[in-house]
């Protein structure tokens, strides 16, 4: 699974840019501030994971450029379209989400991550988590590969088991 292209209007810093991947290894450099995480931010907004910590915004509206009402993030995986647009009005901020160009709800986004297996928790490490990592101690470092191995569920089946 490829992310193939993803589009941006209004997102954060960028007015308008389409980003090109290419197949197994794409490096994104630039000066400082010049956007490089805004684009992992797009990823996570497309894929609604609004959490403020993992976005690096506190409100939704952070991420719609300044001065603008709409932002909208498109991102094109290998046969399936996804975009987001967030709109901002007196009332308050509207999320919208599309599949293939057709307007879809947030669990059949949700759905559609799980049958991706876009683990955006893991798959994606955010600036930060590399010292965070290097800084845990050997049980917190072990529990996040229980995590991913998709050991932790048994763990705590095994706790429960044992309790009864
Ligand atoms: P570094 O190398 O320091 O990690 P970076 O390339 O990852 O830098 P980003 O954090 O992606 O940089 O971009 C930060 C820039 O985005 C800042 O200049 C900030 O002003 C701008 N920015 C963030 N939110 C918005 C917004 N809503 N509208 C306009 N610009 C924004
Ligand atoms: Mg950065």
């Amino acid at each position: 699974m490829f992310i193939r292209k993803i589009k941006l209007r209004n997102f954060k810093s960028f007015k308008k840019a389409e980003i090109e991947f290419r197949d197994n290894f794409t490096v994104i450099t630039g000066p400082n501030g010049s956007g490089k995480s805004n684009i992992i931010d797009s990823i996570l907004f497309c894929f609604g994971i609004s959490s403020s910590k993992t976005l690096r915004a506190d409100k939704l509206t952070d991420l719609i450029k300044h001065g603008q009402k709409e932002a909208e993030v498109t991102i094109e995986l290998d046969g399936y379209i996804v975009r987001r647009r967030v709109k901002k009005t007196d009332k308050g901020y509207y999320s919208y989400y599309y599949i293939n160009g057709k307007s879809v709800s947030y669990s059949d986004i949700e759905r559609l991550i799980e049958k991706l297996g876009l683990n955006t928790e893991y798959n994606i490490v955010m600036q930060g988590d590399v010292t965070r990592v290097a800084e845990m101690t050997p049980i917190q470092r072990r529990k996040i590969i229980e995590d991913i191995a998709g050991i932790s569920e048994f763990e705590e089946k095994k706790e429960k088991a044992l309790e009864e």
